[in-house]
């Protein structure tokens, strides 16, 4: 059946930022498709949270602790998958901060590294780990990337946040071509999203009109919206799709 060629049953997925927002709802989403998930986050109680969401759910699921900027946390999170439920399949790169917003003469250095550092670079060091390990196996794979409608438009007074997505986007295409045919590579491109994280931007006013006046869809999009492509860049389906930045956002980056 052509359905079957979505399902993620017998495979093994790690979630980075699983603990609440579009992460939470991607692991919810590939248990439900049949991965067994391991969310991974800072926080434990949220963490918690979602795995008790998936079981609850049917599925399996397996909290790690882990920040994506701490080296020996990830190492950590690859031997509790394989330890709990086997060689891990997919790579979900979803943790991200963003926490300026203004005109980049007023941004400090730290701010910069502090942004490029979870979002560029602790994507690389999850990847690394996550490639190294199917090499070794000699194995196959794939790693989504959550970017952001920023990894392929310019955002208003989001400079750091739009640079970090642009590195996600280009070490997508490059990768994608390096590792090919054995680790498939792509990142999804959301627009604005209901989570905590666009709290600040949906709180004011004249911001969030603003925001609406640019989004064809007339609206911010459900996390459960972003997990459907999560899904399926996993899946057999996708067995063809590598390099691709695959854009989800109500039309924003399209007018
Ligand atoms: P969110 O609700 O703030 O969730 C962020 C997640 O990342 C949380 O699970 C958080 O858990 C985790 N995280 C943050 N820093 C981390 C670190 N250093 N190590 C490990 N985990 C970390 O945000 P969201 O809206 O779901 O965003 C998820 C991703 O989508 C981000 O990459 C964001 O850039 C991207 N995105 C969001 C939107 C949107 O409109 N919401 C649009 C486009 C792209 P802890 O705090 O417990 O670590």
């Amino acid at each position: 059946m052509a359905l079957d060629l979505f399902s993620l049953e017998g495979s093994v997925a790690v979630v980075t930022g699983g603990s609440r927002g579009i992460g939470e709802a991607i692991a919810v989403a590939m248990a439900d498709a049949g991965a067994a998930v391991v969310p991974v986050a800072r926080s434990e109680d949220a963490l918690d949270a979602t795995v008790t969401r998936i079981r609850e759910n049917g599925g399996e699921a397996v909290a790690c602790v882990c920040d994506v900027t701490d080296e020996g946390d990830i190492e950590r999170v690859f031997e509790t998958a394989e330890a709990e439920f086997g060689p891990v399949d997919t790579l979900v790169n979803n943790a991200g901060t963003n926490p300026f917003f203004g005109d980049a003469t007023d941004l400090d250095t730290e701010t910069w590294e502090q942004i490029m550092d979870v979002n560029a670079t602790g994507t690389f060091r999850c990847t690394r780990a996550f490639a190294t390990r199917v090499a070794e196996r000699d194995g196959e794979g794939s790693v989504t990337n959550v970017g952001s409608v920023g990894s392929v438009v310019g955002l208003p007074a989001q400079a750091p946040y739009t640079a970090s997505k642009h590195a996600i986007a280009g070490m997508t295409k490059t990768l994608a071509a390096d590792w090919a045919p054995d680790v498939r590579v792509n990142t999804i491109a959301p627009g604005y999203v209901v989570t905590e994280f666009t709290e600040g931007v949906r709180a004011n006013d004249e911001i969030r009109a603003d925001l609406l006046d640019d989004i064809p869809a007339d609206r911010f999009a459900e996390p459960e919206e972003i997990a459907g492509t999560a899904v399926y860049l996993a899946s057999d389906a996708a067995g063809y799709v590598t390099g691709e930045v695959h854009v989800v956002d109500g039309g924003l980056a399209a007018v």
